[in-house]
């Protein structure tokens, strides 16, 4: 009840886009009776949970945070939130986003900006950008709205919101989450995870949310294991790898002194430190802003005006004129923007120099992860280059926005598992976020090194 009050008394930050408190009530009150009852509690028993608006739920509006899928209720369930539930959560209400997953800042979403709920110390009121594209989520958690959200991670919209708000949050290995009644961005890209206000909770989020399923053509069919049994800060034996090539030019030096605060801290407990090289790391956000906007052409196709949501259909219209202005409506211009970035990079004459081109880094980067694990456990990175920016500040400038996946990017590229925790505060006392990646399917070494930076 008192998270349910705390959603409905939150609404400046225009973080929940619906809000849904029977839901989370029914939750707690079938925890309640299972316990009056005698039987063992769920996992997740009666914990009142945010789900971003990426994921399909039965009954309850689900946009994108986009226009073209206003109206649109789906008559099924994802896989993801159905596990959640059946852990025993429970739903406050569908959470804001950039739209379609596209952006780095909540900019992006047809129904207004998320605020994020910290603030400058340092003079200056404006409004600050809560990271995106799981904006509303890291507003909701930052802001003990909701003990946890569910978030989703393409190129970094996991980690580079909760970096920005000062919670945790991990992508897993691709193929951990289903990807069933989440609505696609870049599928091969596309991983669900948990948003939380420490490690713990992620690691609890995360046995519910992962798993098998026959759905999802990628899929991994191995066991869920008990990451959060597993938990301990001890990294005694472990070797962190510190990738030179994340020392990018002009990184700030509240950036550069974070990190140095996060190697002394694994040392601290136990691990050995040493560097690595990522060669082609500065290759990773050119081919990334290649492979995701042509994912997303192909996936955007379906909305044409007479599956999903609206239809702009003017009297007299013919079915392509029906397409056009159903399209040109309902995309947001990022939306657009990565549209024409995809259809163009895939197009016959262009095929080669870009897409094939990008592929092939991809692969490239892949294997440099495969290297540094011939001589790490796991990798220690700041996870963006900067605090929270202001509302407004990259809005008009969709490189600089780019430019903040730096470090986010190469991992996904890579599928796999990464996670942003806390580690300090830049001169305006806002929260700065550690980033480790790990091996494939390795997320336990992932939450370990984190549990020992928190
Ligand atoms: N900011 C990146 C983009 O706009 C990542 C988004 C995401 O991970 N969904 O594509």
């Amino acid at each position: 009840e008192a998270f349910v009050a705390a959603v409905a008394a939150a609404k400046p930050l225009n973080a929940f886009l619906v809000e849904t408190p029977d839901h989370a009530l029914a939750a707690a009150d079938a925890a309640d009776a299972a316990r009056a009852a005698g039987e063992a509690p769920r996992p997740m028993a009666g914990v009142p949970i945010g789900m971003k608006d990426l994921f399909c739920t039965k009954g309850v509006p689900s946009t994108a945070a986009s226009h073209i899928l206003e109206g649109f209720t789906p008559q099924y369930e994802s896989t993801v939130s159905q596990k959640l539930w059946d852990a025993g959560a429970g739903m406050l209400g569908k959470l804001n986003m950039d739209q379609f997953a596209m952006g780095s800042s909540n900019e992006t979403s047809h129904f207004g900006n998320v605020v994020s709920p910290w603030r400058r110390s340092d003079g200056g009121n404006a409004d600050l950008a809560p990271g995106g594209s799981s904006g509303g989520s890291s507003a909701a958690v930052a802001a003990r709205i909701a003990p946890g959200a569910t978030g989703t991670d393409t190129g970094g919209s996991i980690r580079q919101p909760a970096a920005f708000t000062g919670i945790s949050g991990i992508k897993p290995t691709y193929g951990r989450c289903s990807r069933w009644g989440v609505i696609a961005f870049a599928s091969s890209l596309d991983q669900a995870g948990p948003m939380a206000r420490d490690v713990r909770d992620c690691a609890i989020m995360l046995e519910a949310m992962a798993g098998f399923d026959a759905k999802d053509a990628t899929s991994l069919d191995v066991a869920v294991p008990q990451w959060e049994a597993g938990l301990t800060p001890s990294l005694k034996g472990k070797r962190v790898g510190i990738p030179k090539e994340y020392r990018v030019d002009g990184m700030p030096p509240e950036i550069e002194a974070l990190w140095q605060q996060g190697i002394d801290w694994v040392r601290d407990a136990g691990a050995e430190v040493v560097e690595v090289s990522l060669p082609h790391t500065k290759y990773a956000l050119p081919a990334y802003y290649i492979i995701a906007p042509a994912e997303a052409s192909s996936n955007l196709a379906r909305y044409d005006g007479v599956r999903y949501g609206l239809r702009d259909l003017p009297d007299g219209a013919n079915l392509q004129e029906m397409y056009a202005k159903t399209r040109a409506e309902g995309f947001g211009d990022e939306v657009k923007r990565r549209i024409l970035i995809g259809t163009y990079v895939l197009s016959a004459g262009f095929y080669d120099a870009y897409y094939t081109q990008a592929q092939k880094v991809r692969t490239l980067i892949a294997q440099d992860f495969d290297n540094a694990w011939e001589r790490c456990d796991v990798l220690l990175t700041p996870t963006a280059p900067s605090a929270a920016f202001a509302l407004g500040e990259k809005n008009a400038d969709p490189i600089a926005m780019y430019l903040n996946d730096v470090f986010t990017v190469p991992s996904s590229l890579a599928g796999l598992p990464a996670m942003s925790v806390p580690g300090g505060v830049d001169a305006g006392g806002l929260p700065l976020g550690l980033q480790v990646i790990g091996k494939a399917l390795d997320e336990q070494a992932v939450l370990n090194a984190a549990l020992a930076i928190e």
